[in-house]
């Protein structure tokens, strides 16, 4: 074994290198356990340096900027029926509807229609 005059083991500088940086990430992943866990557990993305983490939620994802104002919210001088005004769409979400607009949703009933006929009637 090549061992310096104290008796300690030479190491190339290579794997000098590699031990430190493991080193690094061992203390890393210790530091950052609670957090991360937090964040596994939130689904939000991880992106992991030996020295730092950022956590992003994935829903923001689905925002993405109104094609129809330009992300201005503002179509003339009105918001922008798109967007609602925010300049952002939601793709999790249903476009918003405009003012005064029936939704047609009203009077629907989703039960099954009742057989108006009285009881014992012949078909
Ligand atoms: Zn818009």
């Amino acid at each position: 074994m090549n061992t310096n005059h104290l008796g300690i083991r030479n190491t190339s500088r290579s794997e000098l290198r590699m031990r430190i940086i493991t080193l690094l990430w061992s203390v890393s992943e210790a530091v950052f356990a609670e957090v991360d866990a937090f964040a596994w557990v939130q689904n939000w993305e991880i992106k992991r340096t030996w020295h730092s983490r950022t956590y992003r939620d994935k829903q923001f994802n689905a925002l993405i900027t109104c094609r129809a104002c330009e992300a201005t919210g503002k179509a003339g001088d009105r918001p922008c029926r798109t967007c609602g005004g925010f300049g952002r769409v939601n793709l999790l979400e249903p476009p918003p509807r405009p003012e005064g607009e029936d939704s047609g949703a009203e009077g629907v009933t989703t039960q099954p229609a009742r057989d108006e006929r009285p009881p014992g009637a012949l078909t």
